[in-house]
């Protein structure tokens, strides 16, 4: 990193410690040329990517209906909030993950679909009837007998 006072291209890191709790990272610097100290702080870039709505327009990512959106499916059922909470987290990490710059909201909606799918059946179902739009009683029919092909739909946790 260059030395702000002296513009010089070295400069020494002499202490580097967490802080904010760990999500921050502070290091002091001092120059090999003009020995000036100075201080930098270093955290995690965490930019969700753009979502792209069906008509082509861009929003930004709402973690708030995100997580509506997974509520409503799950209204009335018996997943705790904490549970819930951890998923939306990891639909959060699994989007950043990808890296992109922008993300279709029909791969935000499969990301949930997985996520409830392992939460809650009913309220999988209740979301993809919605989310799929059925448009009759054979295709909810034919996605409710898919499901209960899958060996993988077991809940993840007994607990909850
Ligand atoms: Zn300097």
């Amino acid at each position: 990193m260059h030395c702000p006072f002296c513009g010089t291209h070295d400069t020494k890191v002499t202490d580097s410690r967490l802080v904010a709790e760990g999500d921050q990272v502070r290091r002091r610097r001092q120059c090999v040329s003009c020995a000036e100290r100075f201080t930098t702080y270093e955290t995690a870039e965490l930019v969700m990517p753009r979502v792209i709505k069906g008509d082509g327009s861009r929003e930004a990512f709402d973690v708030i209906k995100l997580r509506a959106g997974m509520l409503r499916a799950l209204e009335k059922r018996p997943v705790s909030a904490e549970a819930i909470e951890a998923a939306v987290e990891r639909i959060r990490q699994t989007l950043r993950a990808r890296g992109d710059r922008e993300i279709h909201a029909r791969d935000i909606g499969e990301e949930v679909m997985h996520a409830l799918k392992r939460l809650d059946q009913v309220a999988y179902i209740r979301f993809a009837s919605v989310y799929r739009s059925f448009q009759d009683i054979d295709e909810f029919r034919a996605e409710i007998d898919r499901l209960a092909q899958e060996p993988s739909f077991q809940p993840d946790d007994p607990k909850r």
